[in-house]
């Protein structure tokens, strides 16, 4: 038994991932240092660290279009939305996230976290030649055919067109369930088993992330040495604090919108956003949300699964903060100015992305390739933020969940329901 156990142990995929990345950076950073000695005279053998990093990131480029396809018809055709709390929802949704993109964008600008250590952009870059053309973006939106932006990870066009057959789909379920058919389970089991399938093969690919970590930290310590992990100390700062206001910004909503106190807010669901924090994934953690804010919090059933079951599908404001701060971040290492309207093209793309991020580990850096190529900056930078996402990720996880508990309490509204002497709870 005990020997069985110490074989597990030993076998390298029972560490946790966190730990993993963290021993590969340790490694590469030893390896970065020594070979930062050859770096001008064998520059070719350097350059080959990098290679597991960029396949992974061209498997994350590759499975992001997929991923936001399926998920989106995932939830349309799975999700139990009563018609108008699906459009109070969609209000709290949309105003979360796009209050947490701005929190994000301030804070990057106001901090500059990019400022604390430059990296050379590489020549082929388009973003600091792009211009905002308002028209051009609206016509944009309607694709020239319906795997383009499958092709292209447009990512406007991508969410267009699953909205649509989203929204049909959706309806013909409804059709057919009031004419007792039952022709869309077929399509419903499929998309269900394609979604599956790609957040499978994601498991894959993320299970090289530490591989990844490990070549292109010591690629970048040999060339570099450690001016650009000045940077990302920053970025992870600037990140926290951002986080830190989107957290404060839930607790004032739920004061003043809803009959919850923050302090019952957070002593209630402290299970659930460690829970967050610990795995990593907001699916993972959804039956403890729904738990928590039934049992500890005390909100009605349809509010609690309203919110945590339904808004979890869409909400990632954490992911959607991040990602528009990790474009912001990039094109400050680069020096690449991104104006005004190039941010407002983050702000859409953020939250379309955020929108289709599975609630799984990492999810939110297979969509940031399409954040990243709706302003033309260089996907191959995603690499450096690879090596912190594994804690920023526990960090923003928590801050999806906290928002589904918010958006619950909030369609819970301001009338608490009665509570029996015998802890038997009933609506009003
Ligand atoms: N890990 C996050 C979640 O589960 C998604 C992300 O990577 O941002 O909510």
């Amino acid at each position: 038994m005990t020997k069985v156990n110490l074989k597990k142990y030993k076998s390298w995929k029972q560490i946790p991932l966190a730990v993993q990345i963290v021993i590969a950076i340790i490694l590469a950073v030893i390896l970065g240092s020594l070979l930062g000695g050859i770096s001008a005279t064998n520059p070719d053998l350097i350059n080959h660290l990098a290679i597991p990093c960029n396949l992974i990131l061209k498997a994350l480029r590759a499975l992001a279009t997929p991923l936001i396809m399926l998920a989106v018809l995932h939830a349309f055709l799975t999700a139990e939305i009563p018609g108008k709390s699906g459009r109070r929802l969609s209000v709290l949704l949309f105003t979360n996230t796009t209050v947490a993109i701005l929190i994000g964008l301030f804070v990057a600008n106001v901090l500059k976290p990019g400022a604390w250590g430059r990296l050379a952009a590489p020549l082929s870059s388009e973003a600091s030649t792009k211009t905002f053309d308002p028209w051009g973006l609206l016509q944009d939106i309607v694709p020239e055919s319906i795997l383009k932006p499958l092709v292209d990870n447009n990512v406007i066009q991508l969410i267009f067109i699953a909205l649509a057959f989203g929204i049909v789909l959706r309806s013909l379920k409804t059709q057919q369930i009031s004419e007792d058919k039952t022709d869309y389970l077929a399509i419903e089991k499929v998309i269900t088993i394609l979604f599956e399938a790609v957040i499978r093969i994601l498991h894959w690919v993320i299970a090289l992330v530490p591989l990844a970590v490990f070549g292109i930290v010591a690629k970048t310590v040999a060339f570099h040495g450690f001016e650009p992990f000045k940077a990302l100390g920053a970025f992870i700062i600037s990140v926290l604090l951002a986080l830190c206001l989107q957290a404060g910004y839930y607790l004032l909503r739920v004061k003043f919108g809803s009959w919850v106190t923050p302090t019952s807010f957070l002593a209630g669901g402290s299970e659930a956003l460690l829970t967050a924090f610990s795995t990593a994934s907001s699916t993972a953690t959804t039956p403890i949300t729904f738990e928590v804010l039934l049992e500890k919090i005390g909100l009605r059933e349809s509010s609690a699964s309203l919110g945590a079951l339904v808004g979890s599908n869409f909400n990632n404001d954490g992911t959607a903060l991040y990602e528009a701060m990790s474009a912001l971040f990039i094109a400050q290492v680069l020096d690449l100015h991104l104006s005004l309207v190039q941010q407002f093209i983050v702000i859409l793309t953020s939250i379309f992305a955020s929108v289709g991020a599975a609630g799984i580990p990492e999810a939110g850096l297979v969509t940031m390739t399409l954040v990243f190529t709706s302003v033309g900056l260089p996907t191959q930078y995603i690499a450096l933020l690879v090596t912190v996402d594994w804690f920023l990720d526990r960090c923003r996880t928590a801050i999806n969940v906290m928002g589904d508990m918010t958006v619950s309490c909030l369609l819970d509204g301001k009338q608490r329901r009665v509570e029996y002497a015998n802890k038997q709870i009933v609506d009003i």
